[in-house]
């Protein structure tokens, strides 16, 4: 009866302190000078981008946030830097497959990418690659520095919301996953929805599979889609909507998916260091957490036997933990080879990082992947992605 009493007058410490402790011992390690400028972002205000919604009326959006709001497309501007890439909807054969992509314009000193102008100079052979990246998608931002938020969206003529607001470097991995025109795509864990809308907006998924374990954040889902896309293109045969536990995806299907994302749960820093609810820092959740690694590994290694051969799977995370994002991908790429005869090719992101330099602050020092780090100029991430290529 003593122990008890004694336990529950216990002070109890907030679960966001306990995250900013346990960042605090990780991070400084991980990321040493630059953790205290990340710590700081992570604590301040997060910046949203406008997703567009291309099944409303665009145009009038645009010229609205363009002349009135100064807030600006970043994927069109980006895109627009690299005049010789095509965008590779067009029926046309793609141009960036032979001929070089110039560099964009210079861009501002950052501590985090301050030698990628050297790296990434127009001359470079790098440079020479394709850079394919999923089409049609349009996202607003505010200029770096620039903290106005955007209205929330009104419904249109069409009664669908006229655009989806979301943390920008939510998009890096639907951008990277290179939708084409017919494709099949796997949303491994898709709720509450963010990116599934994303794909959906790319006009390109012949059909899309979207799957969550958890059934209540697929009512949010659900209620996502019915607010942006018409009834008409929420068809069963063009959407599917299932919650299943994606570590067994494979005794549903394998090598069936050109493409597949495989948005894993994690710590979810921003989250974490502010908010209560929910909170994985939590101590009654230490042992979910620590586990999230292995259940990272387990769903990565799903969606890649879920792809085809010749198919890709991009990878990703809102955590800037190690442990969580290089060491998950490069495990699941061994246990896929060993355990599974798959071979991958892990896709060099450079590439992508040089394209929206711009816009986000990236890590210089991934060993596999890219990721986002949170600034105070560019208050978006943190986001970490990684794309494989399935060989066989
Ligand atoms: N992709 C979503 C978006 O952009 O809105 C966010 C996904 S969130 C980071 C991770 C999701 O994984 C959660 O919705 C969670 O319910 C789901 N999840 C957790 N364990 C899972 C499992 N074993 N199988 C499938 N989904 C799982």
């Amino acid at each position: 009866i003593y122990k008890k009493k004694w336990a529950s007058s216990l002070p109890r410490v907030p679960s966001t302190q306990l995250a900013l402790k346990s960042m605090d011992m990780n991070y400084s390690l991980q990321f040493g000078d630059l953790w205290p400028s990340i710590r700081l972002a992570l604590l301040c205000e997060q910046k949203y981008a406008a997703l567009l919604n291309g099944f409303g009326d665009m145009e009038k959006v645009i010229q609205e946030f363009e002349e009135r709001a100064q807030a600006r497309d970043f994927v069109y501007e980006a895109r627009s830097q690299w005049p010789e890439w095509t965008p590779h909807t067009d029926s046309q054969p793609r141009a960036d497959q032979d001929s070089p992509a110039p560099g964009p314009s210079d861009p501002e000193p950052s501590e985090f990418s301050d030698d990628c102008t050297a790296e990434q100079s127009p001359s470079t052979p790098d440079m020479k690659q394709p850079i394919p990246i999923s089409p049609n998608l349009k996202c607003f931002t505010f200029p770096r520095g620039d903290t106005t938020r955007f209205k929330p969206a009104r419904p249109d003529g069409l009664r669908l919301l006229e655009y989806y607001l979301m943390d920008a470097a939510s998009l890096l991995p639907v951008l990277t996953l290179d939708v084409r025109p017919g494709h099949t795509v796997l949303d491994l864990c898709a709720a509450p929805g963010g990116k599934s809308l994303a794909l959906l907006q790319t006009e390109c998924c012949r059909h899309l599979a979207i799957n969550d374990i958890s059934i209540s954040r697929l009512n949010r889902l659900r209620k996502i889609l019915h607010s942006y896309i018409p009834k008409n293109l929420r068809t069963e045969d063009r959407l599917r909507i299932t919650s299943f536990d994606g570590r067994h995806w494979r005794e549903i299907e394998r090598n069936t998916f050109d493409r597949v994302l495989v948005d894993v749960p994690c710590t979810t820093d921003r989250h974490s260091v502010l908010e209560e609810d929910n909170n994985i820092f939590s101590r009654l959740r230490l042992k979910e957490r620590q586990k999230l690694p292995l259940l990272q590994t387990q769903l990565l290694l799903s969606g890649i036997l879920a792809t085809k051969p010749g198919g890709s799977i991009v990878y990703s995370t809102c955590s800037l933990s190690q442990l969580q994002n290089e060491y998950v991908v490069e495990r699941a790429v061994e246990v896929a080879e060993t355990e599974h005869n798959v071979e991958l090719h892990l896709v060099d992101l450079s590439a992508v990082r040089t394209l929206y330099r711009n816009t986000f602050h990236f890590y210089r020092h991934c060993r596999v992947g890219e990721l986002v780090l949170p600034h105070l100029t560019a208050n978006y991430g943190p986001m970490y992605f990684c794309k494989l290529e399935r060989i066989h």
